[in-house]
């Protein structure tokens, strides 16, 4: 059973008890564009505990909201009153809810796209907000007073450009003054809120173009000023014949694919971020230069991204990636043990990406790349970092105190194995003798 089929079942048991039960919402919206949703919610008359007694078994812990979620067949299913919100005290959520009806419904909601309904049975859409015309525009506009709502919920402020971003739709022009206007409110959202709606925003193909809505709204001001120094951030233009920092950037985020992950999005956003500071103007070559910019890069990027509530393994993979963007000027003439060290990295492939677009949207070269693409065939026959000949028993063995030169002796055989100098444990064990 589909998602869409259970919903579909849902419905008509409320209908059959003598409840209004509409489709509501994004699924609405998505069926519209084309897109099957991947999941339905359904807007009721039936009150909570009308809901709880046609599903006894479903989770009411949102009844105080009038939402009941529903498990049927696999399927979650948010079933909910139609309901105003009362005022909202600390732009974050309602204090109360009054069920009330479909009309009213539909105008707590945020946005025209996310207001209509459907009748499951027959398909025909509800539309009380003007949501279908927009829809069909390309519009993304805010239900009633853009200023009051925003106010009233901060969060919609960066709802707004994930969905325009998303949909690729243009933002109402009023409803853009207002985001400008109340942009500062997003210091009321959590960092977490505001990191789940930037990661889709910054994960969508279109993230080029969010990002600039972002910037030019001043909603990044307020989460991630450092991006705004990438602006006007000259290079040189024998390396950067693209432009500033910025418009390299925001090029890259465009080049990488429409399914990048997002440690990917945000490594490329972020892998120069430390050129602002770094900047400096060789007198003597006569050229612009950002020494260390990978270092610093990297401590800035976890800085920021901890600010912003990351996990750990996202910060992690992100700041490593920063600080390695430019060790992929060197890999030709590094040696073999190196490259595969260098190679073995988990996220490699994501940097080898990474490093595609860095010099797809500038330079223009692709030997490194193309050097990374050839010594990874040549390379893939066995792993990369094959298991030790030898180990701390055999120094042990061979008379030595464990103490830090195992650990040195040991990467020196693992370099020899590597370089594929030492085949097997016989050729370790004689080349141990040796070096002793
Ligand atoms: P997605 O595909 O991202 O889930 P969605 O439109 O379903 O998009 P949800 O956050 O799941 O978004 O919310 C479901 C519906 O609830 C929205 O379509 C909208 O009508 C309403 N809604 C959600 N969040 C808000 C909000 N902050 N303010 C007003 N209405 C909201
Ligand atoms: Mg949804």
């Amino acid at each position: 059973m589909t998602p869409r089929q259970s919903a579909t079942e849902l419905a008509r048991q409320l209908r059959e008890a003598g409840h209004v039960a509409y489709f509501a919402g994004g699924c609405v919206r998505d069926q519209f564009l084309g897109h099957e949703p991947k999941d339905f919610d359904i807007a009721t008359s039936a009150t909570p505990s009308e809901v709880l007694a046609l599903f006894p078994k479903a989770n009411e812990v949102g009844a105080h909201f009038g939402v009941i979620i529903v498990r049927h067949e696999g399927h979650h299913t948010e079933i909910a009153t139609f309901r105003t919100d009362g005022s909202y005290k600390d732009g974050r959520r309602p204090e109360a809810v009054t069920f009330s009806t479909p009309e009213e419904d539909a105008q707590r909601r945020d946005f025209t796209i996310n207001g209509l309904f459907q009748d499951p049975d027959t398909g025909e859409i509800i539309d009380h907000v003007g949501g279908l015309a927009d829809l069909q525009a390309g519009v993304l506009r805010a239900i009633g007073d853009p200023v009051a709502r925003f106010t009233e919920d901060s969060l919609r402020l960066l709802r707004a450009i994930r969905f325009a971003t998303r949909f690729g739709f243009a933002i109402e022009p009023g409803t853009w003054q207002a985001i400008k206007d109340q942009a500062h409110l997003l210091a009321r959202i959590s960092p977490e809120r505001i990191r789940d709606e930037f990661s889709r925003i910054i994960t969508c193909p279109n993230r080029a173009n969010g990002l600039d809505q972002l910037v030019d709204s001043g909603l990044i001001e307020q989460f991630m000023p450092e991006v705004l120094a990438l602006i006007g951030c000259e290079q040189p233009p024998e390396w950067h014949p693209e432009g500033d920092v910025y418009v390299h950037t925001r090029i890259m985020l465009g080049m990488i694919g429409p399914d990048a992950p997002l440690e990917l999005c945000l490594a490329v956003l972020l892998h120069d971020i430390a050129k602002p500071p770094t900047q400096t103007f060789d007198e003597e070559a006569g050229r612009i230069r950002f020494n260390g910019h990978d270092a610093l890069g990297a401590t800035m990027s976890e800085e920021i991204l901890r600010r912003l509530k990351y996990p750990n393994h996202v910060i992690e993979e992100v700041a490593f990636m920063v600080s390695r963007h430019m060790q992929f000027m060197n890999v030709q003439q590094m040696r073999t043990a190196k490259v595969k060290r260098f190679m073995s990295a988990p996220t490699f492939p994501l940097e080898l990406e990474l490093h595609r677009v860095d010099c797809a949207s500038s330079n223009g070269f692709t030997d490194n790349l193309e050097f990374l693409i050839e010594r990874r065939e040549e390379f893939a026959a066995e792993p990369l970092i094959p298991p030790p000949l030898i180990t701390g028993g055999d120094l042990i063995n061979e008379g030595l105190t464990p103490g830090p030169r195992f650990k040195v002796i040991l990467e020196a055989a693992q370099t020899e194995q590597l370089e594929g100098r030492l085949i097997d444990r016989e050729q370790a064990l004689a080349w141990l003798k040796a070096q002793l």
